[in-house]
């Protein structure tokens, strides 16, 4: 089946068109600076071999992007399709799916409208997702349009992991609870890594598995798995929790909020921007929020690259710690994201101090730069230590295929 995925961020859209049978990415693209001015196209043809970068182009809307899209689509010199009937599903990414949607969703009238009641839970992106599956249902009415929820993959974890100390009334009126993100990369490595597993010869145990994963990018979390389903995730009601992230704080200690908000007579938004936009490796650090930057300018000796690369690590390897005993034990740890699948110096930091647990990182290995998924652990290891190239839009399309076809 050959199927276009959609992430339609609030000014940004990403989409790629990936054939299921084989598993083979054909196109893919983004749209940037959408209702912004200099908006930006750029997109790669896999199977022509062919690219377009940064041709400018007016998106004054997301509408008027998911055309010029459709239009690439069966462009003749870059397109994959004759027409744009050929296209046998649209699998979108949906961040939020409360705790209504627990698996992929083939979208009609009524659901869409509940889809929509739940956007108040993560205002930052689910509007912009539904709009884009909105605009999809407009555009091409008779192709089946499935959501694919990033909370969904956590909804096993149990209420003692999922609730907060706070009045239970507020779980009850404001949903107020854990939900965990990045679900479907967390999946997309989990399996992978079951698959290395079992290539290596290590029996899969009795119950299962047990799985940390790492995904590490601009925003990071961390989630314990057994047998397929999640015991306990690092992000909770929203993204800003957990890791030390690129410019998210993570977990703080809630009062510094009231006190911060106080002191300087701050309003809601300002102090969500802080906290989301100005806080984490960018707040200690202040120079970037690059990872590539902030290693660079560890090595040369700056303090406070150091001490936000060095609290970035530790906050990694407390969840680790922690989803150890969770799991009572580890099969595997897998490293993925941008951070975990190209920092050798983040993955050797974080396994320095595990040795004592017999998770052995072969720090040779680790260095050398490979593509692909890769094992990066000594042979003696009791604990396998993956770096897994994670693919979301890979994820969604086999959600999406699985569920038309079932
Ligand atoms: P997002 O959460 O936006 O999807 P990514 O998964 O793309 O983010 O990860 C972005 C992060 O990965 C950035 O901090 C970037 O510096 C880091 N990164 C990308 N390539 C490298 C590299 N070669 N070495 C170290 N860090 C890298």
């Amino acid at each position: 089946m050959k199927i276009l995925v959609l992430n339609s961020g609030s000014s940004s859209l990403k989409f790629s068109v990936i054939d299921t049978a084989s598993e083979v990415v054909l196109i893919k693209g983004l749209c940037e600076r959408i209702g912004i001015e200099n908006s930006r196209f750029s997109i790669k043809n896999f199977v022509k071999n062919k690219k377009i970068d940064k041709i400018p182009e007016l998106f004054p809307n997301h509408k008027r992007a998911l055309e010029f899209v459709l239009n690439v689509l069966v462009d003749s010199e870059f397109g994959v399709f004759e027409t744009v009937d050929q296209i046998q599903a649209i699998g979108h990414r949906v961040v939020h799916g409360g705790e209504e949607f627990t698996e992929p969703l083939l979208i009609n009238d009524k659901n869409i409208l509940s889809l929509e009641k739940i956007s108040t839970l993560a205002p930052l992106h689910n509007p912009a997702n539904v709009m884009g599956i909105k605009v999809m249902r407009e555009l091409l009415p008779n192709i089946p349009n499935v959501a694919v929820f990033d909370t969904a993959f956590h909804s096993t974890m149990p209420a003692k992991a999922f609730m907060y100390a706070i009045p239970y009334e507020e779980y009850e009126k404001l949903k107020i609870r854990k939900y965990g993100f990045h679900g479907t990369s967390h999946k997309y490595v989990y399996k992978v890594a079951e698959k290395l597993l079992l290539e290596k010869g290590v029996n899969k145990p009795y119950g299962g598995y047990k799985i940390i994963s790492c995904h590490l990018g601009n925003g990071a979390s961390i989630t314990a798995i057994k047998d397929g389903k999640v015991l306990d995730t690092s992000m909770g009601f929203t993204p800003l929790a957990g890791l030390v992230m690129g410019t998210r704080c993570g977990d703080i200690d809630p009062s510094i909020v009231l006190h911060i908000m106080q002191e300087y007579h701050l309003s809601v938004e300002e102090m969500s921007q802080k906290l989301n936009k100005r806080s984490g490796v960018l707040g200690i650090f202040g120079k970037s929020s690059d990872n590539r930057e902030l290693t660079e300018a560890m090595l040369n000796g700056d303090e406070r690259a150091k001490l936000a690369f060095d609290m970035l690590a530790y906050s990694i390897q407390k969840f680790i710690g922690s989803y150890y005993i969770l799991l009572q034990g580890v099969d595997a740890i897998v490293f993925t994201g941008g951070i975990g699948e190209n920092s050798s110096e983040t993955r050797q930091k974080v396994c320095e101090n595990l040795e004592f647990m017999n998770i052995n990182l072969d720090y040779d290995k680790n260095k050398i730069r490979v593509s692909g998924d890769v094992d990066l652990s000594l042979e003696n290891s009791k604990t396998s230590i993956f770096k897994i190239e994670t693919n979301e839009e890979l994820m969604i399309s086999i959600e999406t295929y699985n569920l038309l076809k079932g």
